[in-house]
Parts: structure tokens; sequence; C-alpha cells
């Protein structure tokens, strides 16, 4: 394995909290500190920032041949636009999973890991919603599917009336305990009722996940006079993380306000990209985050929502750290003063300041520079 150093950086540590110029250090794959020693290859920043790798929670990139409705090839969004890792959020449950690795793994340079869905064919799954009846739910194929697997971080439910429908509260209670008995947090996609979504709250636990948090539909994260709903302050308040999930129709720049506004935090930025939002809406997890820091999340807190706290919900060894000894995937980018027009999944206007744009990444210490539009 090759050696690199990446020389004139803006160092962003999401850990220490600290953003310092600096030289980065890695060889066998590994962050190392940094010496006089050769190296095989130097990477000049030219000023740029420089953080751990990239990693965005709600992506779909199960690309199987016959079950390729929706999906995209992970490097797509992944290395060809400067993010080290993606998560697919439940595009295949335990009847299609193990199909994984052949069609994603072995095909793709960007790191990928997946929640495996509570219903079995996945998403888009079958007509009535793939995790709408008993019988598509298989509690002990997750369970199964998640020993078989490592790079299975969680357990994923869509608690909303096209893919469960009456039964999704029934199909969010299978899904808890499913990582409940594995360990893993369970991933919630709320939309619109039914489930209510006091009901599924109310079932989550420390270390879950919302996403889809800031969508626009009517019985959302926002009640009466858009207050932020009791039952939603509670799960933060309990330890549930709260994760973007942009997608086609699932966030909104004035429900993401409101909740900011109320103190509510974002945990992690992520795109939710598929073949319906790659082109308009959500575009990129770059074009994500810059819609979070015109928000006014600030350039740190961004950076944090994308490497050490997903890192962390997801307990993924070595990612989001630049610590010595960390994996050595670096995620380098640039904040533009070039005022971008941006839109929600509603096609709601912002003009954004500044954007973020990624300029490469280090993936087990090669360098690729950034190939796909942002
Ligand atoms: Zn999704």
């Amino acid at each position: 394995m090759t050696s690199l150093r990446i020389e004139n950086a803006n160092i962003i540590d999401p850990e220490r909290g600290t953003i310092a110029p600096g030289t980065i250090q890695i060889r066998a794959g590994k962050l190392t500190a940094v010496d006089e020693t050769e190296v095989d290859a130097t990477v000049d920043a030219g000023g740029a920032y420089a953080a751990p790798g990239f990693i965005d929670m709600h992506t779909h990139v199960f690309s199987h041949p016959l079950f390729s409705t929706n999906r995209l090839e992970a490097d797509r969004i992944g290395v060809r636009q400067g993010v080290t890792a993606v998560v697919d959020a439940g595009s295949s449950g335990a009847g299609t999973i193990d199909a994984f690795p052949q069609f994603v793994h072995d095909t793709q340079s960007t790191k990928v890991f997946a929640f495996v869905n509570i219903g079995s064919p996945g998403i888009p799954g079958i007509q009535g919603g793939h995790a709408s009846r008993p019988e598509l739910c298989d509690l002990p194929g997750v369970v199964r599917a998640i020993e078989r697997h490592d790079w299975i971080v969680g357990v994923k439910v869509l608690a909303s009336s096209s893919h469960t429908g009456s039964f999704g509260l029934e199909a969010v209670k299978l899904a808890r305990k499913a990582a409940e008995v594995t360990g893993k947090p369970l991933m919630l996609h709320i939309g619109n009722a039914p489930p209510i979504i006091d009901d599924v709250l109310a079932l989550l636990r420390p270390g879950d996940i919302v996403t889809h948090t800031f969508h626009g539909k009517v019985g959302g994260i926002l009640g009466f006079k858009n207050r932020v709903i009791e039952p939603f302050r509670d799960a933060v308040e309990r330890g549930v993380f709260v994760d973007v999930g942009h997608g086609r129709s699932s966030f909104s720049f004035r429900v993401c306000q409101e909740a900011l506004a109320q103190g509510i935090p974002v945990h992690s930025i992520s795109s939710d990209l598929h073949q319906g939002n790659v082109d308009r809406y959500a575009v990129s997890l770059a074009r994500t985050m810059t819609k979070l820091r015109a928000l006014g999340m600030s350039l740190l807190e961004t950076v944090q929502a994308v490497t050490s706290t997903p890192a962390r919900i997801l307990d993924l060894d070595g990612f989001g750290s630049l610590t010595v000894g960390s994996n050595g995937h670096i995620s380098l980018f640039e904040e533009v003063d070039d005022p971008l027009d941006v839109e929600d999944a509603e096609g709601n206007k912002l003009t954004a300041p500044q954007r973020i744009a990624t300029t490469g990444v280090v993936i087990d210490g090669i360098y690729h520079p950034r190939t796909a539009t942002l």
C-alpha cells in the first residue's frame, strides 16, 4: 500500500473542534504523524480544507440489475463527488441483501455500508408497500443478515403510508426488535401518515435515528403554530439522532429553519441520493451541506455532521477522525464565495452566499480528484 502526504491544507479536526493550517500523512492506509520520510505521492491542497472523509449516512446505491429501480452506483455520489463513504438506507432487505457485495462492494471504490430493511424485498419492493404485511417483515431474517455481514450498520424502517401503510406501526415494532436483538441503531423514515409520527417516535430508543426529519408534509415534526411537537423534542432529549435525508420530497427550508430556531440540533447531514434526485433537488452531499450552511450551521458543525458524528452514531471504527491510526480517508474541499441559488425538495428557492465544493478524496491512501458535478 502506498504512502501519501497532503500539504498546504487547512485541516478541520471535527473531534477537537479546530481549523488550522497543516500537513496530513498517510501510510499503509492509516494516518500517521507527519515526519521527514519519503512518501510515494504528495498532494498540494492549495489551501483547501482537509477533513476526515465525508460520510453520507442516507443514500441508495444497491445497484443490483434486477432491483436497480432508482438506485445509483456508489462511486457516482461517492468518490467522484468527493465523498469517501456512503450508507445505503434500506434499499435491500433480508431477501436481497446477500447480493450487496457482488453488485456494490466488488465494483465500487467508495466505502459502502448498509441499513438492512425490515421489509424483505427492500425498496421499492412490491405493490402495496415493501413492508406493508406481516409476511413481508422477516425479523429472524434481518437478525441473521446482520450476523452474516459486518458492513450492516443498522435496521431501516419506512414508517409512511406509501411503504408500510396501516401496518406501519407494527413494521416499526418489528424493526425496533431486530435493532434491540443485534445492538444496532434503528433508522426511522418519517413521511405521510399512517402511521402517526407520535406513535412511532415513542418506540425509539437512545442511539436510534430519525431521517427525513425536516420534510414539509402534514403531520411532521412541526405542529400547531409551527411549534416542534413534544414527542419529537422528547425523542431528541433522550438521545435519538436527527438526520437530514434530503431526498426528492423530504426537505423543507421552512421546517428546518423553524426547528433550528427552536433549538433542534442537526446531528447528521445526508442526501438520500437516488436516481430521482441526483440531477435536481438533492444533487450531492456537498449541495446538501451548502443548504444547511445557508440555514445557519457553522462550517465546523457542518463538517462534524458528515464526519465524526455519523461515524459515532454508526460505530464506524477509524472513520470520521484525524487521530493517528485512523483509516486515512480524507475529503478535500473549498468553501467558495460564489452565491448559489439552491432549492429544497418542495422547489422553494434560497440563495446560499457560499457553496461547498469538494475537490477530491483520499481513500486507502490513494488520491482521487473530484470528477462529477456538485
Ligand atoms: Zn431513502
